[in-house]
């Protein structure tokens, strides 16, 4: 079976066989991880070597720390403002679809949002030339996300934010493709695409950005407290950092993210080559420079067809593809653990129903 799913998504076969193995007797520990003392010594090292490995794959420079939070990516569209937006008079925000504008929504509880740009003109079907935004050498921060899971939208460039603190929702795109932390102020991630279970956020965030939270801003909302308590200030959720403490290690086996990147490169070129090279049976409404290469978003020629598409592929061990009820049409979510077997079968699965339906 091949599982298309925007999130939770499919994670790498080796790290759910290893945990099954690790079930009931981590490492001769006589323990389930689940059933560690986040402080006990066994899990420090779970926690520290996923924190060590992240740093690696992504290079993360010196000055910055290493966050495993709770509250998924969600609970960051309002702990970003409340931690950053004190004392400023506004924040940047890039509308590029579903997930800015839920940030969007949040952060103007919290303060005054200045929208710099937005792809609302078109469909949210590109992402906006950074020529055109109007942003402010005074705000708090820039907020952007790299990849709208839903709209199939991705940025192909990193902003330029000037000295101002680039801020990135890299949920659905993180770890798939190589960047430079060091243009950030701060990156945050849902765990449930290319990082392991849901509930986790992983947050990477400057230094001299902490200390700053709102006056009222709860202890558990505050990067300072997680930052001074490495992350242990409550009870984490030692699981789920467990796993993805060992999707990371799996990313260093597949030449990390550089290789990652090469794979989604090579799986993403397969699965819109046979979009466009459909004769219209299947099209995509993204601009060509701003395709993501994790959510592939298509419709059919006839929309009719839809359910049938679904129910074929369904019977071919292909799942979850049917698109998000805002878009419509079809979603392929084709993160770092789906295998390039998975989108070949897709291809392949395509190519016959437009030659039966066409
Ligand atoms: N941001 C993006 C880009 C997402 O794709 C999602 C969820 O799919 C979220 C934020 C929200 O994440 P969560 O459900 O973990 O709060």
């Amino acid at each position: 079976l091949f599982n298309f799913s925007a999130g939770p998504a499919v994670l790498p076969h080796a790290v759910l066989a290893e945990a099954q193995a690790d079930m009931l007797d981590w490492h001769g520990s006589g323990m389930s991880v689940m059933e560690m003392s986040h402080r006990g010594r066994e899990f420090m090292e779970i926690i520290h070597d996923a924190e060590q490995d992240l740093r690696q794959l992504m290079a993360v420079p010196a000055g910055y720390k290493v966050l495993f939070l709770q509250g998924g990516a969600s609970q960051q569209f309002a702990m970003v403002p409340m931690n950053l937006l004190a004392g400023k008079t506004s924040a940047d925000y890039v509308n590029t679809g579903h997930w800015s504008k839920l940030a969007i929504k949040e952060a103007s509880r919290f303060g005054k949002v200045n929208v710099v740009a937005s792809a609302e003109d078109r469909g949210f079907s590109y992402v906006p030339d950074q020529g055109v935004w109007q942003c402010d050498p005074e705000a708090a921060y820039l907020h952007y996300t790299s990849n709208e899971t839903i709209g199939g939208v991705q940025f192909p460039f990193v902003p330029d934010a000037g000295k101002v603190p680039l801020v990135c929702d890299m949920s659905s795109d993180f770890l798939s493709r190589e960047i430079d932390v060091a243009k950030f102020g701060l990156i945050y991630a849902g765990a449930q695409k290319n990082i392991g279970p849901s509930g986790l956020v992983v947050v990477i965030v400057r230094e001299d950005l902490l200390g700053q939270a709102m006056p009222g801003t709860p202890t558990m909302l505050d990067y300072q407290v997680h930052a001074n308590a490495d992350s242990m200030y409550n009870t984490p959720p030692t699981y789920p950092i467990y796993i993805a403490g060992l999707v990371f290690k799996w990313l260093k086996e597949q030449g990390g993210v550089k290789g990652m990147a090469a794979h989604n490169g090579e799986k993403a070129g397969l699965l819109y080559h046979a979009i466009t090279s459909s004769n219209g049976f299947y099209s995509t409404h993204v601009a060509e420079a701003d395709r993501s290469q994790m959510n592939v978003v298509f419709r059919l020629k006839d929309e009719a067809l839809d359910e049938v598409f679904v129910a074929e592929a369904k019977k071919r061990g292909l799942v979850q593809l049917k698109g998000h009820r805002v878009v419509g049409g079809m979603r392929a979510s084709i993160y770092n653990a789906m295998p390039i077997e998975g989108v070949k079968a897709l291809v392949g699965f395509m190519g016959e129903f437009a030659h039966q339906h066409g």
